[in-house]
């Protein structure tokens, strides 16, 4: 089966008015774009990065990890950092995104949970935590079920439905069987028998079989970072894009920046303007804009996009757009074994545990999460990973890293992320990109709360590998912030209230009614990790009421 070519599509011009443009190409606007050409509308997708042929898809480190070949770039898209608002933000990049059709999907790992009830209301169910915003969902698990089943055959999600006690109800199977178990997989398993707790195969955004004309995984073993070429990661450029193009009602539009949303005097979205490849300025007007640029520029383009009528940022009269940033929270431990473990035959994930999903109050932080045992980055990376204490050249070294690479793994323990007002992006004052924008500047301090509950998810993850057989193990430090964020949450939360959120239920914002925002800035919560999956359920879900409303002339 040869590799599926990305077909062509529509072509607008900029003088006409779409029925919808689409701000960025990931997961969450190029499903929005599937789904509402489906239900016959015109859409003009918008994206800064480009699409990248198979051939172009190399396993280049290097590329992946340090020169920026696939992501926002230092360069053209600097950023700054600060701990709290009465700091003066330091230059930092903090913030990764794929800029590439396809979005962060082009490169990331493919782990696809689903949310549990919980994650929709631990607000009511816990109460709330003092210095924290914790709120509930204006939708429960059971509304956005039917399209997390949705998703997971539309573009083939592998895994396999567990019956261990506090699973979510499932509608249907998974359309594909599970993933081969990897070395990392089978010590997982095995830690969490000896200590008792359940696991499960890990649901995969990556095909264990042939699907819709796609290939199945090829365990080259290049995943978390990089694309892939054979197309059997679930990316948006591999699922949504192409059949968003195949319905010929769509263009997806590369290499154009979106610096402005355009309204009226009536309050109306109009159009946008973008900076085209050459830096040229172009106005594309549209009916109704879907803003999907992810958790962390999302918000950044509404306060772009301040006027006289919005001095404080597009439909931000609630002043809540860039507040609680949110990323997932981590505690990772290195585990080192007597056996060779070869985690990097196959995707970065086979089996995880769900055991510490929901934990009880009494521990002292309100949250919970999952483990997974992993492979996490090739070669060259993990040269330079060793350990201080460790030789760092030489045949020594060599003969380290020959261990190290091959009898290690990392367990990772992904987990809740408390909402805090002011944890934000926002537009630093000084410092400009490349087109003369304020640049994104992130505010993030954790809650003491969370550092409490990463550290119990360390010593837990430490136990789980003793039980494996770990030999020797290595902690990584938990800090007052995650060092680098690609989980971006929250931004934008989702309401019932205009005071205290800036989209309602249906994703569209409280102060322009033709203006909808999808992606993971409408998050509440942040889920116990892994929020892919609900955000393209969410989009979806957004496309099916914005068809809706647009049929029956309420946008
Ligand atoms: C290495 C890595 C591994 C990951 N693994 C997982 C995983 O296993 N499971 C999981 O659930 N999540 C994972 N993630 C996170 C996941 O990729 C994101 O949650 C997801 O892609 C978000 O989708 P989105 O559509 O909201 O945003 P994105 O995918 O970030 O897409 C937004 C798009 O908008 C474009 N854009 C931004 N601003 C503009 C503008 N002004 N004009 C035009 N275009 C613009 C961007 O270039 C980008 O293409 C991973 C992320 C990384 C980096
Ligand atoms: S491991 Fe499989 S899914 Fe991942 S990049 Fe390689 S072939 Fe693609």
């Amino acid at each position: 089966m040869s590799v599926q070519t990305q077909p062509t599509g529509r072509t607008f011009r900029t003088t006409d008015q779409v029925d919808f443009v689409v701000i960025g190409s990931g997961p969450a606007g190029a499903s929005v774009a599937r789904e509402l050409t489906r239900k016959g509308f015109d859409v003009l997708v918008l994206e800064q990065g480009r699409a990248y042929a198979p051939e172009e898809m190399e396993h280049d480190e290097l590329g992946a990890f340090i020169t920026e070949r696939w992501t926002n770039s230092s360069q053209t898209q600097p950023q700054t950092f600060r701990t709290s608002e009465q700091e003066t933000a330091q230059r930092r990049q903090f913030v990764g995104y794929a800029k590439a059709v396809g979005g962060t999907s082009f490169h990331f790992t493919g782990n696809y949970w689903r949310f549990r009830p919980i994650d929709f209301n631990e607000y009511s169910v816990r109460g709330g935590v003092p210095g924290a915003s914790l709120a509930d969902w204006p939708i429960t698990y059971d509304e956005l079920e039917p399209y997390y089943s949705a998703v997971e055959w539309a573009i083939g999600v592998s895994g396999e439905v567990s019956t261990a006690p506090g699973e979510p109800r499932h509608s249907r199977p998974y359309p594909l069987p599970p993933l081969n178990v990897t070395g990392p997989g089978v010590l997982l398993a095995r830690g969490c028998e000896k200590v008792g707790w359940s696991h499960k195969a890990a649901p995969m955004a990556i095909l264990s079989r042939e699907y819709n004309g796609r290939q199945r995984c090829h365990n080259c073993g290049f995943c978390l970072g990089f694309p892939c070429e054979w197309g059997a990661k679930s990316g948006a450029n591999h699922t949504m894009i192409p059949e968003a193009l195949r319905s010929g009602r769509c263009e997806v539009r590369s290499g154009c920046t979106v610096f402005r949303i355009e309204t009226n005097d009536a309050g109306r979205a109009t159009g946008v303007l973008y900076f085209d490849a050459d830096k040229r300025e172009v106005r594309q007007s549209a009916k109704a804009v879907v803003l999907s640029a992810n958790g962390a520029e999302s918000p950044r383009l509404l306060l772009l996009s301040e006027n006289a009528q919005h001095p404080n940022g597009l439909a931000n009269s609630s002043g809540m757009v860039g507040k609680h940033f949110m990323f997932n929270g981590a505690a990772l431990t290195r585990g080192e074994f007597e056996h060779e473990v070869n985690g990097h035959r196959g995707p970065v994930v086979s089996r995880i545990t769900h055991q510490t999903y929901e934990l009880d109050e009494s521990l002292g932080f309100i949250g919970g999460g999952g483990y997974d045992f992993r492979f996490d980055v090739p070669a060259m990376l993990m040269a330079l990973s060793l350990p201080a204490s460790e030789p760092q050249w030489g045949s020594a070294f060599k003969q380290r890293l020959r261990s190290w690479y091959n009898q290690s793994l990392l367990c990772y323990a992904h987990t809740t992320s408390l909402p805090v007002e002011s944890n934000s992006v926002s537009l630093d004052p000084a410092l400009k990109d490349a087109w003369g924008l304020p640049a994104l500047r992130t505010t993030f301090r954790e809650h003491e709360h969370d550092l409490a509950m990463y550290k119990w998810f360390q010593a837990r993850g430490r136990e789980l590998l003793d039980a494996a057989g770990a030999l020797r193990m290595h902690d990584d430090p938990i800090n007052t912030d995650p060092g680098f964020a690609v989980h971006l949450l929250g931004t934008c939360r989702m309401g019932n209230d205009p005071a205290t959120s800036v989209v309602d239920k249906y994703h569209r914002t409280h102060d322009v009614r033709n203006l909808f925002i999808v992606d993971g800035s409408s998050f509440v919560t942040s889920g116990r990790g892994q929020p892919t999956l609900t955000i393209q359920a969410l989009a979806f879900r957004a496309a099916d009421h914005i068809a809706q409303f647009a049929r029956a002339n309420q946008i």
